[in-house]
């Protein structure tokens, strides 16, 4: 069995659903611990029944987290050992802990994360989508108007982007993708590691028929990832930004090497290709 230091905070990750996906550290270090502080804590009673655990817990929620501080900060300085858990997956995505950890960090407590299921990873790791680069923007606003705005802001972005989703708004957040982002690929991930695990994909108008002809889709939680925008083409509009952006320069005087430089630095790609464009504009305005 691992053994814990006396006086430290340790941040532990439960199953997203299976039970079995509880790490054999998370059970020695709950099992070890003289005081659990747990998101609810007759959920999570549920789960330390299942390992036999028995502690003394003390909720740690949105609405008590700031007073719950300073109660822990004296356990620990008791030399007690403190777990900290949430419903389900890791403790500060998307649930609390946060307010206490910066806490902690500020004032040089010890901090040790007890790794494990979160269903950010797990959804990625199955999802086929690109991994090298992703944003989790977690729940989007509640309000329609807050959430079309919020996705308005990062549907450019080339990155793989990734929700958290409740079955009650499933449906408007998927309204929401077809309004503001369009055709984008999506792939969603339904219960994770739970009996109805199931991944969906397609566009956010497909996957809506879908849930419409089965209702049985519409269950359950859901991480919602999306295929990253992809890169600007210097075509089109952009074409003609990059095209003033580079005359301004030469008639300015700068020198066909330094705009392409600028060009490359302000819009990206190779500074080769903005050369030779650079070089382009410089003869057809000779010829003129
Ligand atoms: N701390 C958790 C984590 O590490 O993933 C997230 C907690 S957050 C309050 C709950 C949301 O996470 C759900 O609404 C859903 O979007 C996602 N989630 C949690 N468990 C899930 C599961 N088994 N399958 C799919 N999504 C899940």
């Amino acid at each position: 069995m691992n053994s814990f230091s006396k006086g430290a905070l340790y941040v532990v990750a439960t199953p997203i659903g299976n039970l079995d996906d509880l790490s054999r550290r998370a059970m020695d270090t709950l099992a070890q611990a003289d005081l659990i502080a747990a998101e609810d804590t007759r959920h999570s009673v549920r789960l330390l029944d299942h390992i036999g655990v028995r502690v003394p817990l003390i909720s740690l929620h949105e609405h008590n987290e700031t007073s719950r501080i300073e109660r822990i900060k004296q356990a620990l300085d008791d030399g007690q050992r403190v777990a900290l858990i949430s419903d389900a997956g890791t403790p500060l995505i998307s649930d609390p802990g946060y307010r206490l950890v910066q806490a902690l960090r500020a004032a040089d407590y010890t901090i040790v994360p007890i790794p494990g299921p979160s269903a950010l990873i797990t959804a990625l790791s199955a999802a086929g989508l690109p991994t090298e680069r992703f944003l989790f923007e977690g729940f989007l606003p509640a309000r329609g108007s807050g959430r079309r705005k919020r996705l308005n802001d990062v549907v450019e972005l080339p990155v793989t982007l990734v929700f958290y989703e409740s079955p009650h708004r499933i449906s408007q957040l998927l309204e929401d993708i077809d309004t503001v982002c369009g055709e984008r690929h999506l792939v969603i991930a339904r219960e994770l590691t739970k009996t109805f695990e199931t991944f969906l994909q397609g566009t956010a108008r497909s996957l809506l028929e879908r849930m419409a002809e089965d209702s049985d889709q519409m269950r359950g939680e859901f991480v919602v990832m999306m295929a990253p925008a992809p890169e600007k083409a210097l075509t089109g509009s952009s074409q003609v930004d990059a095209d003033q952006l580079l005359s301004s320069l030469l008639e300015e005087g700068v020198g066909v090497k330094q705009a392409a430089g600028v060009a490359a630095r302000i819009l990206g790609g190779r500074k080769g290709d903005w050369y030779q464009q650079a070089q382009q504009l410089k003869d057809s305005a000779l010829r003129k």
